[in-house]
C-alpha cells in the first residue's frame, strides 16, 4: 500500500502516507460489516478513492469551508483533509452508521472535522450552516441539477461547489434552469485519468440563495430544477 501511494501521488509526506494506510486498514475492516465501498483493491484504492479525491486540491484557498456532501466513507473530503489539514471541513452523510465510520477515521488520523447526520436538504436550510461554507464539493451523490440546489445554498456569495463527474457535458447543458434559479455560474476541468473520464464541474454563487431553495427532502431528486 505504502509503495502504490508513493508511486500514485508522489507528493505525499510519510505522515500523509502513514495516514492513508490507516485509513484503508479501517475502510476494508469496516467494509466487512457495513457497505461503504464496491472498491477495495488496494490499487483500485488509491486510484479511484483517494487520488480521484485529491483532484479538487488546486481549487482551495488556505484555511477554506467546506462542505462534503454525501461523503459516504468520507469521499473526497477525509483524503483532502490529510493532504490539506488547514481546512475546516464538515462530512454530511444521511447514513447514521458511515458517520460513526467516519467519527472512527478521524480519531484513529488524529484529524479534525466535524461529522453531521443529516439530508442535504435540511443541512441546507439549517441556519447553523446555509451560506457559511467557502467550498462544496460532492461525488457521486446526484445528477448536477439535484447537487447544485443541495450545495449552492450552503456557499458563500463568491464560493465555489466543486461537483466530481466523469463527462459532465450533458449533466451540464441540463442544469442551465437549476444555475439560473440558483443564481450561479458553471465552468468543466477536465482531470487526467486512466480509468474513464473524469472532470470537476466548479460552480461559481454569483447571489445569495432564494429562501424556498433546497426544497423539502426528496424534493430536488424527484422533480430537478430545469
Ligand atoms: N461521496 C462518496 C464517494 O464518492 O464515494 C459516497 C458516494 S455514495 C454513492 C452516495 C452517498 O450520498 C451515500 O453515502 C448517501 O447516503 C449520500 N446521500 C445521498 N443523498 C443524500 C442527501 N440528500 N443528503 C445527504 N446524503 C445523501
Amino acid at each position: 500500500m505504502r509503495d502504490l501511494l508513493q508511486q500514485t501521488i508522489p507528493s505525499l509526506t510519510a505522515e500523509q502516507c502513514d495516514r492513508f494506510v490507516a485509513y484503508y486498514d479501517l475502510l476494508i475492516d469496516w467494509n466487512t460489516r457495513m457497505n461503504l465501498t464496491a472498491i477495495t483493491a488496494p490499487e483500485d484504492v488509491v486510484k479511484k478513492h483517494f487520488a480521484d479525491s485529491l483532484a479538487a486540491l488546486p481549487f482551495l484557498p488556505e484555511g477554506a469551508r467546506v462542505a462534503d456532501v454525501g461523503t459516504g466513507a468520507g469521499f473526497p473530503g477525509v483524503p483532502l483533509l490529510i493532504v490539506r489539514p488547514d481546512l475546516r471541513l464538515t462530512l454530511v452523510d444521511s447514513l447514521q452508521k458511515r458517520i460513526g465510520f467516519l467519527e472512527t477515521v478521524l480519531q484513529t488520523l488524529g484529524l479534525s472535522a466535524v461529522c453531521v447526520h443529516a439530508r442535504a436538504e435540511d443541512f441546507g436550510q439549517n441556519p447553523a450552516y446555509r451560506a457559511s461554507f467557502d467550498v462544496a464539493v460532492s461525488r457521486a451523490v446526484a445528477s448536477l441539477p439535484v447537487l447544485l440546489e443541495l450545495t449552492v445554498p450552503l456557499l458563500k456569495v463568491g464560493g465555489k461547489s466543486i461537483c466530481y463527474k466523469g463527462d459532465a457535458s450533458e449533466e451540464l447543458a441540463a442544469s442551465r434552469g437549476a444555475l439560473h434559479k440558483l443564481g450561479a455560474s458553471a465552468k468543466t476541468v477536465s482531470v487526467p485519468a486512466d480509468y474513464g473520464a473524469r472532470s470537476l464541474v466548479i460552480c461559481t454563487k454569483n447571489a445569495p440563495t432564494s429562501k424556498q431553495y433546497p426544497r423539502k427532502a426528496g424534493t430536488p431528486a424527484k422533480s430537478p430544477l430545469r
